[in-house]
């Protein structure tokens, strides 16, 4: 008789040190890699910005199983491409369609949008050494910590109220645009147009312009703040703070464009292609489909592409409010809330097993998944695998296998699974 086959194992996952990421065991990425490996040493002036759950080739994901010869998690699917699933395997050429990740944002990521699928193909074609791949990359961010984020564009009398109390960021725009824009109303078409000739108008301005005008705008708010006064019409603190991480960037003025989105622990915002985004501060999760195509708009000392940038971007103003993604309880299981995205590369589930229940299954489906610890304890049964798994963890299902836990914790459990429904 054949041995089953071993088709849930704990992961070891890659760590990533970029520079905008928090310090030591301020990170949640730090802290869930020592809870998963104790012996784990956390260098305490050492950022530890994103944990990578995937098979990326820039950070695939170790198998911690004996009895399994491969070593990598993308080594195994390319083996066994069946763990997919039988519509994701076909759907996506044999690989896992996601990218799941925890990051810890201490300095702000650079204001960024993703191309659609025919932009990333085309931009690929085109700049090979800039676009690497030809693929999109929709992305979803889960708070786990009170998470801050700029995205989308605001509604417009926000825009134009800045533009008055702002003079500086009138100046940078110039009249004829800033006239567009409180000129134009009622049709959307119109509004977008506008909007699009004030955000491009600011991404060209001369550099000695929009760096004197910010020197003085920094100065203009530090005064007021000294004085006591309210600097919020100018999103004084938010200005300042940007402003202090990268003096002298056009990004600083982005606020003045952008949302302000808060979300807190379990809260969500979903990504789109050419939806303006930037990450400000918290942890979070994140999933995002396989791949590395961003036009960056600010924020950053790396490459802009600014005719793409501005032809590219979703001119579509809309409330704080609006950008918030729900997540939506399953009504076969009551501890499961899904996040599903309009885009098929990727839905990420929130499992919460109150304190009350001790046996629990994470259910089968014809999904590779990737299951990740946030709290709890529990012996995790797969034959022939039985796995202890405990804030931290991370474990590979395949497709149409289920995990039944024994929870040994007192506060129950929290997990996050990413997979592919289709
Ligand atoms: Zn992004």
């Amino acid at each position: 008789m054949a041995a089953v086959a071993v088709e849930v194992f704990p992961l070891t996952c890659a760590v990533q040190h970029y520079a905008w990421g928090k310090i030591g065991l301020d990170s949640e990425v730090a802290r869930l890699t020592l809870s998963d490996d104790p012996t784990t040493v956390i260098e305490q002036d050492k950022p530890y910005a994103e944990l990578w759950m995937g098979a990326h080739p820039k950070g695939d994901a170790v198998i911690c199983d004996n009895r399994i010869s491969q070593k990598t998690l993308g080594a195994w699917i390319a083996e066994h491409p069946d763990c997919l699933g039988s519509k994701v395997k076909g759907a996506f050429q044999g690989q896992l369609p996601f990218l799941f990740k925890v990051l810890s944002v201490n300095i702000s990521l650079s204001i960024q949008a993703h191309p659609n699928k025919e932009l990333a193909a085309q931009l690929h074609a085109q700049y090979p050494d800039r676009y690497p791949d030809k693929s999109h990359k929709p992305e979803m961010a889960i708070a786990l910590t009170p998470f801050e984020g700029l995205c989308g564009f605001r509604p417009v009398e926000e825009i134009i109220g800045f533009l008055k109390n702002v003079p500086e960021f009138h100046a940078v725009i110039g009249n004829e645009a800033a006239e567009t824009l409180g000129n134009s109303t009622g049709d959307p078409r119109q509004v977008s147009a506008a909007l699009k000739k004030c955000f491009t108008r600011m991404m060209n301005c001369e550099k000695k312009t929009f760096v004197d005008q910010l020197n003085m705008l920094v100065k203009r708010v530090l005064e007021e703040a000294a004085a006591g006064k309210d600097t919020t019409g100018s999103n004084g603190q938010l200005l300042l703070r940007l402003h202090s991480q990268f003096p002298g960037d056009v990004g600083c003025f982005v606020i003045y464009f952008l949302n302000l989105v808060q979300l807190q622990p379990g809260e969500a915002m979903f990504l789109g292609a050419n939806e303006p985004h930037a990450y400000l501060y918290g942890d979070c999760i994140e999933c995002m489909a396989c791949s590395d195509n961003t036009v960056r708009a600010g924020l950053t000392p790396k490459f802009i592409d600014v005719q793409t940038l501005c032809e590219m971007l979703s001119y579509v103003p809309a409330p704080a409010s609006s950008k918030i993604f729900p997540s939506i309880r399953d009504s076969s299981d009551p501890f499961v809330f899904l996040y599903d995205p309009p885009v098929s590369d990727f839905t990420v589930v929130r499992i919460e097993v109150p304190s009350s229940v001790k046996r629990y299954t994470v259910s089968s489906i014809d999904s590779a998944s990737i299951l990740l610890v946030i709290r709890g304890e529990a012996t995790g049964t797969a034959a022939p695998s039985e796995v202890n798994i405990r804030r931290g963890s991370v474990l590979f299902i395949a497709a149409n296998k289920a995990v039944d836990l024994c929870i040994s914790s007192v506060d129950g459990m929290l997990l996050f699974r990413a997979c592919c429904i289709l």
